[in-house]
């Protein structure tokens, strides 16, 4: 422990922005400077980590996506992290929007997965440009939903757009798609 370095303790939620990759420059520094010097926001970091166990990430177009447990979210809406959630049904879609004072943006994928032992996704931003996968993603078989938290700050400069998320279960015999959703993104 370094008696020099007195910065303030991270919060839970800037951990879990800096975790996410959220943190703009200036913050990820800071971040980067406290946690060499503090073990007690170590140990806080390592819980973030360990609550989104078998998080996978995704770039698209130089957002990041990650996929993150209901667990994770019960637990950032306990801690007041300012979530902004959207549920999108089944092959549906939903109009989206950030605003200046949410933490995280997170969708709530209905889709049927029962019996399903592995998903992956397929994500891209115009259907010309191709898809992104991302394998292995966690998903929640019993509430039937996959939860996806796109990186904020990205989306904040990202003009209005369409992204367009396919679920593909994978078993023995290949890949076959279980749900397409279409976000309506407003900048
Ligand atoms: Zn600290």
């Amino acid at each position: 422990m370094n008696r020099e370095s007195r910065s303030p303790h991270l919060s839970f939620d800037s951990l879990v922005e800096y975790w996410l990759g959220e943190s703009d420059d200036t913050a990820a520094q800071r971040a980067d400077m406290h946690l060499l010097a503090c073990d007690a926001c170590g140990i806080k970091l390592d819980e973030v980590m360990a609550l989104a166990q078998g998080v996978h990430r995704s770039f698209t177009d130089g957002l990041v996506h990650t996929f993150i447990s209901d667990a994770f979210v019960a637990r950032l809406l306990e801690r007041r992290v300012r979530v902004r959630q959207y549920h999108v049904p089944h092959n549906g879609s939903v109009n989206c929007s950030v605003e200046p004072e949410d933490d995280i943006l997170v969708g709530r994928l209905e889709a049927p997965l029962e019996g399903v032992s592995r998903v992956d996704v397929a994500i891209s931003r115009s259907l010309a440009d191709g898809e992104h996968w991302v394998h292995d993603i966690p998903f929640d078989a019993v509430r039937g939903e996959v939860v996806i938290a796109p990186k904020l700050l990205a989306l904040r400069d990202l003009p209005t757009h369409d992204m367009h998320i396919r679920l593909l279960a994978c078993d023995g015999e290949g890949r076959h798609e279980i749900g397409h959703y279409t976000f309506h993104h407003h900048a």
